[in-house]
């Protein structure tokens, strides 16, 4: 069995501190909140930044420097997935979604289409989407490709044909965003059923769709996607307490299967990933 592949989605761009108080909004709140989350099992931490006085997502290179800095220090060498969106529906200009690549991290997220997403408009155009991916090429940085609807899948299958996007490819399928597509175990299996032979996945269920899509995943063999950007709720009325949390909950999951849960190393080789340094190199 391939060993499961935990990412912790740390704290993404919007949820404030009313709706969550134990959301990290500081950097070395980020950082710490990941490195317990890989304490905890998680071999891939996906990292946003917030700025420290509106608590609202930002690409600003020094607060992303400070979190790789401070989980640095940790020595646990957990695989760094920087996000490209920033904010997803403000759309901020493309150069500031480039901006993390600037720290070549092994994985950053590509948003592969555009999309309808709760009261705003998430751009993600043909034109972004070919200069992302060559950009990411440059940066030795493997694209996590976000799935929010099924057309997303041909948009990162076309970007493959033009060769701007490198087989295997690595996809992270996001069930249950306003806009997106549903999620239920039927809308995974046939997203599942669409990648081609070879790439590997990952799924996330947003707030009611987590324990549904969790499940379902590891029924399926998939890797797993859990932290507070995407729900804060641990259960029905009940505030998670940390990402730690999350994670713990799919390592009993999984050791209940019998699954092995994978460490980082054992991640990369899962997803072709050769540079063991390159979150905290000095670029
Ligand atoms: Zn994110």
């Amino acid at each position: 069995m391939t060993p499961l592949i935990v990412t912790a989605a740390i704290t993404g761009s919007r949820t404030p501190r009313d709706k969550c108080p134990h959301i990290p909004i500081l950097p070395e709140e980020i950082a710490d909140s990941a490195a317990e989350a890989v304490r905890a099992g998680a071999s891939i931490v996906h990292i946003h930044v917030r700025d420290p006085i509106t608590a609202l997502g930002t690409q600003d290179a020094g607060l992303y420097r400070r979190v790789l800095d401070r989980l640095g220090e940790t020595g646990l060498e957990p695989i760094v997935c920087l996000t490209t969106s920033g904010i997803p529906g403000r759309n901020l200009s493309y150069e500031a979604r480039f901006i993390p690549l600037e720290f070549r991290p092994e994985l950053a997220s590509f948003d592969a289409g555009s999309m309808n997403l709760g009261d705003g408009v998430f751009l993600n155009p043909p034109d972004f989407l070919e200069e992302l991916a060559r950009r990411m090429k440059v940066a030795g940085t493997k694209p996590e490709l976000e799935i929010f609807d099924f057309g997303m899948i041909g948009n990162c299958l076309r970007l493959r044909d033009k060769g701007l996007l490198d087989p295997p490819l690595h996809f992270q399928f996001v069930l249950g965003a306003a806009g997106g597509v549903p999620a239920t175990p039927k809308a995974l299996t046939q997203l599942v059923e669409l990648i081609p032979e070879g790439s590997t996945w990952s799924s996330i269920g947003i707030g009611r769709g987590h324990m549904p899509i969790l499940l379902a995943t590891l029924a399926l063999e998939g890797h797993v996607r859990v932290g507070l950007e995407d729900n804060v709720y641990y259960r029905k009325g009940e505030l998670a307490r940390s990402n730690a949390q999350f994670v713990e909950r799919v390592v009993r999951l999984a050791e209940e299967t019998g699954r092995p849960v994978a460490t980082p190393a054992q991640a990369r080789e899962v997803l072709g990933l050769g540079r063991a340094d390159a979150a905290s190199r000095e670029v």
